[in-house]
């Protein structure tokens, strides 16, 4: 399965490709992620894209579109994968339907996460990542077990450089100038799941499930394996 994850900064369409990926067993693929670590390990290109980031603005198309096109080539995304971040220009959505055709493969579902701009600001504002395992937490309302510590790997928990309320005002605006006409492309040519972010995390993953399942195998449920809620999720 081909999913792409869908939303503005701060929408959470990163945590629940995470659980989206354990559930289905196929890669998350996160262009900030990658970004992140390419400017963590200061490799060529993590010093290319890093002036980009930190202003909030889009890396140009040509250091985003062979790096992703690299990836979904690997041997890993040939059940699928999940897109988070990625296609966030019309020239990205036209470069990867491309890529997928000459395989004979297509996006299958595209998950579409909505929420307030003020939401929006609050979200980001308070978010604090693990730079070792990228998992995404908040100040209020995702609280790590052990203050400033991450679950996973127990790594100290930072916040991103872009996270800052004028840079996400700044992303907010790109978004909606560059990264939504992708959304009216891709209404176009597939089935697309549309998802208020709910408050609690648990609560918009089952609204994606429920809506995904719909989606992909129809009202027969025929294959339960995608229904599977991750742990902790009942
Ligand atoms: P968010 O969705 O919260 O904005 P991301 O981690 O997806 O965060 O992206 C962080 C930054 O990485 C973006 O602001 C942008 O600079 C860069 N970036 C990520 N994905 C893309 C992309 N597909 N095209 C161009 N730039 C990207
Ligand atoms: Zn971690």
């Amino acid at each position: 399965m081909i999913l792409i994850m869908f939303g503005a900064p701060g929408v959470g369409k990163g945590s629940q490709a995470r659980f989206l990926s354990e559930a289905l067993q196929i890669p998350h693929i996160s262009t900030g992620d990658l970004f992140r670590e390419n400017v963590a390990n200061r490799t060529e290109l993590g010093k290319l894209v890093k002036i980009h980031m930190d202003n909030g603005s889009l890396v140009p198309d040509e250091m985003t579109i062979g790096l992703i096109m690299d990836r979904i080539r690997q041997a890993d995304c040939k059940q699928g994968f999940i897109l988070d971040g990625f296609p966030r220009t019309i020239s990205q959505v036209e470069h990867l339907e491309k890529s997928l055709k000459a395989e004979m493969r297509a996006i299958d579902t595209v998950v579409n996460i909505t929420l307030d701009d003020a939401k929006i600001i609050d979200r980001v504002t308070g978010r604090r990542i693990c730079p070792s395992c990228n998992s995404v937490y908040h100040l209020a309302y995702h609280k790590p077990y052990s203050v400033g510590r991450c679950n996973n790997c127990t790594t100290d928990l930072v916040q991103r450089v872009d996270d800052t309320e004028s840079t996400v005002l700044r992303r907010l605006q790109v978004y909606y100038a560059q990264t939504e006409p992708v959304l009216s492309y891709l209404r176009d040519r597939y089935a697309v799941v549309d998802v208020v972010s709910e408050d609690d995390i648990n609560d918009t993953t089952r609204k994606i499930y429920s809506s995904l399942d719909l989606a992909v195998h129809g009202a027969s449920n025929k294959d339960a394996r995608y229904m599977r809620l991750p742990s902790g999720c009942a």
